[in-house]
């Protein structure tokens, strides 16, 4: 008998589980119609690309980490391969009271496995250096329960190395605040390598591949991957190979219930009211605690915050803008007088995204404690950018080209103990909502490839159920 599953959500974890339910169903035999419900007029949530007069800019995400294996695959599932590139490979800077310093050589997420890089690299006082030593010799932590990253590296390295390095590369990933985010949840391979090698350098030492390190110059092919006709093109090429899936844009899901027969109804906006055996919900977890206001299970959700950001990408002729370091990017450590938080030196990381002649300059602003800027207006916005950005760099004219983009809210905050919390939230929610299933950058990572492998998992969770 044909099975309806409806999916709530059209962002890339939504799209995928659709894409992979229709794939494993087909393959299995299994009759199935699904419904796709997105509340905006355009599908692809975060993943949005503006393509006009030569450029290609992003929004939103510009890339996803080509090690983690759902992101090539789903390039190659949806026949995408030729428009794969990485990106150029180009040194990548701490901004620090404001001096540029070379990310040391070596460096994984901050923590040393090169030992010369970071004792000449001036990110560090003597004294600091002599701290971030300690780390040979430090017993490894008893501590079993969670933690925050800044508790655990701060321990480990000493305060200097994580404000100077690991704050800025960390936060600028997860958006968030290093004495908040939870160890367990973003970086449990960091308190494995403690627990086993007791010293994180000499552990992270031995177990990285030397491949990590393709970001260094010298290397052909960077590590992240994104498609030349932006990332938006993988939206496109999931809405081209539907089959089974009807897609509902501009409906917003208003509710969610169980009934008692164990189906679900999901009320739209328009009035309309679906019934599905299984349903995924892949909306943001604010979103999916309205969906089921009074349900206490998703009392977690409630409470777990978010924050806002916003990325400001300016063009320039090529010519207009100079600095006096070769780069692609910096991040900004929060001890330094800025708004921005990260910048990339878009048409050099990403050659295809600007005309030949353009320079591109991707900023971010927002952080926990000083996300109003989001609030303001783009020509605001635009100034305090232009201001810091005129610190580091010669910038002789205005931008030609702005595009401002706020994201509010955007973040989920993995905060200590979020990994264990999930677990229980989705034990509770299994035993009372069989067959619903909540995935997506709430819950078990945010970058694209998780969002990919949470869409699958939930297929998996949908037709274990269904069968
Ligand atoms: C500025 C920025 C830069 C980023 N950069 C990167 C990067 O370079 N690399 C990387 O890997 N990750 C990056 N990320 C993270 C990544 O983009 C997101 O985690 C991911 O796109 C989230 O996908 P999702 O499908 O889970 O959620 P979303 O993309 O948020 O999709 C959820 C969808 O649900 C819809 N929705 C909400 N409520 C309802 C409702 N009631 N009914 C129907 N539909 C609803 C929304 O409109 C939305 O389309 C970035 C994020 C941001 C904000």
């Amino acid at each position: 008998m044909m099975k309806k599953t409806v999916i709530i959500g059209g962002g890339l974890t939504g799209l995928s589980a659709a894409f992979y339910l229709e794939k494993e169903a087909r393959e299995q035999g299994i009759p199935m119609s699904i419904d796709l419900i997105e509340s905006s007029p355009r599908l692809g949530g975060k993943i949005q690309t503006v393509k006009k007069d030569g450029y290609v800019i992003e929004k939103g995400p510009d890339s996803f980490l080509e090690r983690k294996a759902s992101g090539p695959q789903l390039i190659k599932d949806l026949g995408l391969e030729d428009r794969a590139v990485n990106n150029a490979v180009g040194r990548a800077y701490v901004l620090v009271k404001d001096q540029l310093h070379p990310i040391p050589e070596g460096a994984v997420m901050g923590i040393p496995t090169k030992i010369s890089p970071f004792i000449s690299s001036g990110l560090f006082s003597m004294a600091g250096k002599i701290r971030a030593a300690g780390d040979f010799i430090l017993p490894a932590s008893k501590k079993k329960e969670d933690q925050s990253l800044g508790e655990f590296f701060r321990r480990r390295l000493g305060n200097e190395v994580v404000e100077n390095l690991i704050e800025p590369l960390l936060s600028g990933i997860y958006g968030g605040d290093i004495d908040q985010l939870s160890l367990m949840t973003t970086f449990p391979q960091f308190y494995k390598v403690e627990q086993d090698h007791r010293s994180l350098i000499l552990g992270m030492k031995k177990t990285t591949p030397q491949n990590t390190q393709k970001h260094l110059p010298g290397r052909k092919k960077g590590i992240f991957q994104t498609l030349d006709n932006g990332l938006e093109s993988i939206v496109d090429a999931f809405e081209e190979k539907f089959e089974q899936t009807v897609v509902h844009k501009g409906n917003k899901v208003q509710k969610l219930q169980k009934r008692e027969d164990g189906k679900y109804t999901v009320e739209l906006s328009n009035g309309k009211i679906i019934t599905a055996d299984a349903v995924i919900m892949a909306v943001p977890h604010g979103a999916a605690a309205s969906l089921m206001k009074d349900e206490p299970a998703l009392g977690y959700l409630k409470k777990m915050p978010a924050t806002s950001v916003a990325t400001v990408a300016l063009a320039f002729p090529k010519d207009a803008v100079e600095m006096n370091k070769e780069g692609t990017g910096f991040v900004i450590s929060r001890n330094s007088d800025y708004s921005i938080t990260a910048c990339t030196w878009t048409n050099k990381k990403w050659p295809h995204a600007a005309p030949p002649d353009k320079a591109v300059l991707r900023a971010f602003v927002g952080k926990p404690g000083q996300e109003a800027i989001v609030d303001q207006s783009d020509e605001e916005m635009i100034k305090v950018v232009l201001e810091d950005l005129r610190k580091i760099m010669t910038i002789k004219s205005e931008p030609e080209l702005s595009f401002v983009t706020r994201w509010k809210q955007a973040m989920p905050q993995y905060n200590v103990g979020h990994k264990k919390k999930i677990i229980e939230m989705k034990a509770d929610m299994k035993k009372k909502y069989p067959g619903l299933s909540l995935a997506g950058a709430s819950y078990e990572g945010l970058g694209l490839p998780d969002c990919i492998e949470q869409g699958k998992k939930a297929v998996k969770e949908v037709l274990n159920f269904l069968k």
